[in-house]
């Protein structure tokens, strides 16, 4: 199974966050990436670097403007703001409503306009590594369509947060997205599994009207977390895509049991659908110690939820999503793949 990871993605983090009224350390860092890889490493898997895309490929599924706002934003701010401490990190302050439709000027307003928390700031390798992420998603598409079976995209940031021209989440493009657009226009039909403990609501997003890729979640409930505007069961598509969106809530607190009884109504969903490949949102922050205190799944779940996902005998591609407990990022990783390559044989 090829592995695509880029140094480049290491240039990418921040400090914190404001949650419940105060700031918090980050919790998306680089470490989740050195604990992943060195899982991985010690299983004898192979890491390629992957190669640069560039922005077309992501202009497919994301504004011109956001993907603008991405690449210049730092730049701007520091123009704004030469120094003191406001100068290291794009983070927005106010934000457009429901009632506000006017896109701003000012890289001060765009940052709102754009990144709708504080979870996303923007620093100076930021860009750098969202590309780098990206570029290890369309790799892993370009194995699929170049035959491989399998392929795992080490992504960071991740993505499945990331609509078309809004970043949320600690996510900016949307890696999974980005590679199932890849692999739709020649292979057909795609569908994209999301176990991540939260809603993928920008994987939704941008597919909600479209009835060639399905979208299947697996998540807490959004009353418990975030993203806590979107998720619910009656979220089934629209227009042409009416029927292909499929949310699996949980209430929180959920153990292996229920968590697996989704999993496997999710994989009979994609299994109905037939795709020609499929793409998992792969995050492990439905785990029991993760900090996201959404879910309980343990260990074990990881690895039943790998066979299950490995039984469907789809070509796939996983794309790493989130997942916190650092200490147990690459165990519940091997136990997964695990899982799934057993499941293969
Ligand atoms: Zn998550």
């Amino acid at each position: 199974m090829k592995v695509f990871h880029s140094d480049a993605q290491a240039g990418h983090a921040p400090r914190g966050y404001a949650i419940g009224g105060e700031v918090v350390a980050a919790r998306e860092t680089p470490e989740r990436i050195d604990a992943l890889l060195a899982a991985l490493r010690g299983a004898g898997h192979a890491v390629l670097a992957p190669s640069a895309h560039g922005i077309e490929p992501l202009r497919r599924l994301h504004t011109d403007d956001y993907l603008e706002f991405l690449r210049t934003a730092h730049a701007r701010w520091r123009e704004t703001f030469p120094s003191g401490p406001r100068s290291e990190w794009v983070l927005p302050y106010a934000f457009p409503n429901r009632h506000m439709d006017a896109r701003p000027g000012s890289v001060l307003g765009q940052a709102g306009w754009h990144l709708s928390s504080t979870t996303v700031p923007i620093g100076a390798g930021t860009w750098a590594a969202i590309q780098g992420a990206a570029d290890c998603a369309l790799d892993g598409a370009d194995a699929l369509l170049a035959g491989d079976r399998e392929a795992y995209a080490l992504c960071r940031p991740p993505g499945h947060h990331a609509y078309a021209d809004v970043g949320a989440g600690f996510c900016y493009v949307n890696n999974a997205a980005v590679a199932a657009e890849r692999i739709a226009p020649t292979r057909g039909r795609v569908a994209i599994l999301d176990v991540d403990v939260h809603h993928g609501n920008g994987t939704q997003g941008l597919f909600y009207e479209r009835a060639d890729v399905l979208f299947v979640s697996v998540h807490a409930d959004p009353d418990a977390g975030f993203p806590f505007f979107a998720g619910r069961s009656d979220e089934t598509g629209r227009g042409a895509g009416a029927g292909f969106n499929l949310n699996l809530p949980l209430p929180a607190g959920t153990k292996d049991a229920g968590w697996l009884d989704a999993v496997g109504t999710a994989a009979a969903a994609v299994r109905r659908f037939d795709p020609a490949a499929l793409v998992v949102s792969l995050g492990f922050d439905a785990f029991e110690r993760d900090p996201s205190a959404l879910l309980a799944v343990s260990t074990e779940a990881f690895r039943a939820c790998g066979r299950t996902v490995g039984a469907l005998g789809l070509q796939t591609l996983l794309v790493q999503e989130g997942g916190y407990a650092v200490d147990a990022l690459g165990t519940n990783l091997l136990a997964f793949l695990d899982g799934f390559r057993g499941a293969r044989r």
